[in-house]
């Protein structure tokens, strides 16, 4: 838990990404929790799946992004936790720094852990809604394997319910909507 990681792998004197504060919302009082997915042009272009908890985002580095195919299972590799703040980051990361390349948000929203998050993190068996302007309807983060530092594997998965869509098995396709090119407005305010 916690973010020291995230930044000791980042020199915030050249990359744009944000450092992060502590804790940017208040304990124990409930309110909607985020998530984010953002499209990152790395050496490799992958999605990364954000789920905000105990005030960081929980981050799953998705190579072909989610599928809203229920039959499909979607690598996802867990990274280390990214501060709440990054959630709205997009941008260009310089040339030479971790991860470089181009970030847009690719979908954002609030999500709902069914259950106990924690006990499904800690369980490998994460149940959860998501309320996205992509993304939407009931999804699974299975653990597939545990890996030494934070390289556990995971697989995403659609549930079968109104927003699953047999078609859709790539984010690549509704990039080709437009939205990509204007990728703020996908923004929260
Ligand atoms: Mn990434």
């Amino acid at each position: 838990m916690g973010t020291k990681e995230y930044v000791a792998k980042r020199n915030f004197k050249i990359t744009p990404e944000p450092r992060g504060t502590k804790k940017t919302r208040s304990r124990g009082k409930q309110h909607p929790l985020m998530f984010v997915v953002q499209e990152h042009h790395a050496s490799h272009l992958h999605y990364d799946f954000r789920l905000e908890m105990d005030g960081v985002l929980k981050s799953w580095a998705i190579p072909k992004g989610p599928s809203t195919d229920p039959t499909v299972k979607r690598l996802a590799v867990e990274v280390e936790d990214h501060p709440l703040s990054y959630g709205s980051f997009e941008g260009e990361i310089p040339k030479g720094e971790y991860g470089a390349g181009q970030v847009y948000i690719w979908d954002t929203g609030v999500w709902q852990p069914k259950g106990s998050a924690h006990e499904g993190l800690e369980k490998g068996r994460l149940e959860f809604n998501l309320k996205g302007k992509r993304l939407h309807g009931n999804w699974l983060l299975v653990r597939t394997s545990r890996a030494a530092g934070n390289k556990n594997q995971w697989l995403l998965i659609k549930r079968s319910d109104e927003y699953a869509d047999l078609e859709e098995a790539s984010p690549k396709a509704t990039t080709k909507t437009g939205l990509k090119k204007n990728p703020r407005s996908l923004r929260l305010s």
